[in-house]
């Protein structure tokens, strides 16, 4: 089974392939014109996804070794995301699957970024936990097959991707800013600036209150005071989001009892989240898993991945499929 997967949800083009289960080409076009907005333009995505797709499908079909004529399927992010980002991918997936008359599987994103954890070994067990953190999600979910899964908390307000972006903003700091706290919270002391955890019940996140707290401690600093202690600051940001985040995870594996306890999502390349997550493990006797790096942020090799067990389940789509900017799953 070789399958073409694309991803074009938001401002990345990426195009994979895989053959019988195993990821050969992962290739991603990031876009460089959002920078100077400080955040990402959806018109100006769809059209860098109009440069980008035929040469980043290219790309990734030579590097795989893989011609368009032996595929068995061509895959697409169908939702959610930016609807004109996602109709570009939609629309040159199908045109590839009516060319080729080959059938059509429509991925959701979030569930693919699930199962990024299946692309390498060793994989979770079955039923296991994953928490899925990236810049427009914030969820746990219960995986009990690799296409059954279910949302058992989620984010009331801002995504973790998002308190690490508007932090960064506030901070002076450019867009997407949760990279550079992650490089500033390496060299900085992370107990040194207390902000609150917000008392949210049941397994749900909140993340809009810890913004205010960091606007209003910010307000009260001096510029200089800020730019001095810009590691200490970060590094008490990325704990209080990381605290957030994993006192969930706590609660959520001791209701359901689920030991295999996985990450995923842009967040999850997170530095202090990967080492956090592996040390909470080892306290609470959790198996953990983080997929590689290149599979946390956006990616097409994820959207392979899922594609793949659709395809094994006989789940397709037809032409007429139509992408969504939201959709649960
Ligand atoms: P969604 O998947 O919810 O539709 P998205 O696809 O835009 O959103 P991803 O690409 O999965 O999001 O993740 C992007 C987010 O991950 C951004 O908010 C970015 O700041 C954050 N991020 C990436 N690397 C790091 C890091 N090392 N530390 C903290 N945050 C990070
Ligand atoms: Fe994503």
């Amino acid at each position: 089974v070789k399958i073409l997967a694309i991803e074009s949800s938001c401002d990345d083009t990426g195009a994979a392939v895989i053959v019988d289960g195993k990821v050969l080409s992962n290739h991603i076009a990031n876009q460089k014109v959002h920078e100077q907005y400080g955040g990402v333009v959806p018109e100006l995505a769809s059209r860098a996804h109009q440069e980008n797709i035929v040469p980043v499908v290219d790309i990734a079909l030579q590097t795989a070794g893989v011609k368009r004529e032996e595929l068995s399927a061509i895959a697409f992010t169908q939702s959610p995301g930016l609807i004109g980002s996602l109709l570009v991918g939609s629309c040159f997936a199908k045109s590839m699957a009516m060319a080729l008359d080959i059938p059509l599987i429509g991925v959701h994103h979030m569930q693919a970024h699930v199962l990024a954890n299946f692309i390498d070994d060793p994989k979770p067990d079955f039923p296991f936990l994953c928490l899925t953190v990236s810049g427009g999600h914030t969820q746990i979910v219960l995986c009990e097959s690799p296409l059954k899964m279910r949302v058992i908390g989620e984010t009331l307000d801002d995504a973790a991707g998002e308190a690490f972006d508007k932090s960064a903003k506030i901070l002076g700091l450019p867009y997407p800013g949760g990279p550079l706290i992650d490089k500033y919270a390496k060299t900085g002391n992370p107990t040194r600036f207390k902000f609150p955890e917000p008392k949210i019940p049941g397994l749900n996140f909140s993340f809009s209150g810890l913004k205010t707290a960091i606007l209003y401690f910010l307000q009260q600093q001096d510029p200089a005071f800020i730019v001095e202690n810009m590691p200490d600051i970060c590094a008490s940001i990325q704990h209080r989001i990381i605290s957030i985040l994993l006192n969930k995870v706590i609660k959520a594996a001791e209701e359901t009892g689920i030991r295999d306890v996985a990450i995923a999502g842009g967040v999850s390349a997170n530095s202090g989240l990967r080492q956090a997550l592996a040390e909470y493990g080892e306290r609470y006797g959790w198996r953990t898993f983080i997929p590689k790096f290149e599979y946390c942020t956006d990616n097409a090799g994820m959207i392979a991945i899922t594609a793949y067990y659709k395809y094994l389940a006989g789940d397709f789509v037809g032409l007429d499929a139509v992408p969504t900017a939201r959709a649960a799953f």
